[in-house]
């Protein structure tokens, strides 16, 4: 990706710098070629020539770019498990990411982790982001998915004699998972999302509380996917689930709905960051009956969206390392929400909003490996920034409505927002 060349000014706002730092009034923030030189209080700052290109933040909030970090690029207006595979061409969902792709970066989401993707998607929008060729979040790729057969993502029964290969791999015992990690070494993903457990969402065969993975097929991924410097990670809802994947060496777990004494005191003991993604819980109870959630779907997604909170607040206070993002994509959930994930946490779930953007900024950028780069506003980090009228901390739900964006950054260039 392309980053700027020569100088920028980013002056009269409140700079928020994504490390939990206090709040700096009347900031400034100098950028040159894309990287930042210098972050703090406008007294002290070191002189820029006066024709230097400069952004007026209005009195307004200066953040990093917020990362979305569970971002599934290839879902859309998904109302029914079907949507998820075979609703369209692959060659229109292709399009479709890269709408999503440009509509996240709208959003203030400069990067994105990949929560999985139909066919090699993510890779490829991720190359075509890299070389400016659309625009979007800085991406790390996930490709296709692998589940047990007969677990939570093998739906599609056997008359109709197809596959899930689009949107995930099915095995059956380590053997088997060890292909299917060796095909996603060939795709070029980063991320291996896999399926340890089931979900709400399939209440019958693969409820929240059911394995869809053995421990063995786990430790087989893993073992495959660090041998080849890729990374692993899981949806986690049943409590054994999380500890299999935290005992098989996963490096990073999504949900952790249900996590319990044991599987905290094993996720501490690696700093193993977490993505809660729980506004869809919430968003699936709240929609879920118009869009014909059965009670049992529904109950299930508030038990969920419960212990989901209970266990995000728990890792929060002991230490942990949350990411913000999710699941967005669905018809309930549109991609163009995802702040409200942020909204959600500081009204629901009791973060402070200043523990939500820590969460929404440097962690994510920790969880993608990629925090010595972005994710926080200091000097030799890319010039990747959100800047938003209004004061963000006294209201987050200001992230929610991009009109008020007065410019979203990226490597120093203005990427979108009022300035754009
Ligand atoms: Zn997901």
């Amino acid at each position: 990706m392309k980053t700027a060349t020569g100088s920028l000014l980013v002056r009269n706002g409140t700079l928020i710098d994504g490390t939990g730092r206090l709040p700096v009034p009347d900031a400034v923030v100098h950028s040159r070629d894309g990287r930042i030189t210098y972050a703090g209080p406008k007294l002290g700052a070191p002189a820029l020539p006066p024709d230097t290109p400069t952004i007026d933040a209005r009195g307004g909030t200066i953040l990093p770019g917020l990362v979305e970090a569970h971002f599934h690029p290839t879902y859309f207006d998904v109302a029914a498990l079907e949507d998820l595979d075979i609703k369209y061409p692959v060659e229109y969902v292709t399009l479709l990411a890269a709408a999503n792709a440009r509509l996240a970066l709208e959003c203030g989401y400069t990067s994105a982790r990949s929560g999985g993707s139909l066919f090699n998607i993510d890779v490829w929008l991720k190359k075509a982001i890299e070389a400016d060729v659309t625009d979007g979040p800085r991406l790390a790729a996930s490709g296709r998915e692998i589940c047990g057969v007969g677990g939570l993502m093998d739906w599609n029964p056997d008359f109709r004699k197809i596959g899930m290969e689009g949107l995930v791999l099915l095995i059956n015992g380590p053997v088997e998972a060890r292909a299917a990690v060796r095909k996603l070494v060939k795709d070029g993903v980063e991320w291996v999302k896999t399926y340890p457990t089931g979900d709400a969402a399939a209440p019958d065969t693969n409820d929240h509380h059911t394995l869809c993975m053995t421990f063995e097929e786990m430790h087989a991924v893993v073992q495959t996917a660090h041998n080849h410097s890729m990374k692993v990670t899981g949806h986690c809802r049943a409590t054994e689930g999380i500890k299999n994947a935290l005992k098989a060496g996963y490096d990073a777990v999504e949900h952790a709905t249900f996590i319990d004494d044991e599987g905290l005191d094993l996720l501490l003991a690696r700093n193993v960051p977490v993505v809660p993604a729980l506004q869809f819980e919430w968003a699936s109870v709240e929609r879920g009956k118009s869009y014909g959630m059965s009670q049992r779907v529904l109950d299930g997604h508030k038990e969920t969206l419960e212990g989901g909170a209970e266990s995000a607040r728990r890792i929060l206070r002991a230490g942990g390392t949350l990411g913000m993002g999710g699941d967005y994509g669905f018809a309930w959930n549109p991609h163009g929400d995802y702040a409200k994930e942020l909204t959600f946490f500081v009204e629901y779930v009791g973060f402070t909003p200043m523990e939500v953007l820590c969460c929404a900024t440097l962690s994510g950028a920790k969880i993608m490996g990629r925090d010595k780069e972005f994710g926080s506003v200091e000097a030799g980090k890319l010039a990747d920034l959100l800047i938003v009228e209004g004061d963000v901390l006294a209201n987050i739900r200001l992230l929610e409505d991009r009109t008020r964006f007065v410019a979203v950054v990226q490597g120093g260039i203005v990427k979108a927002g009022q300035v754009a």
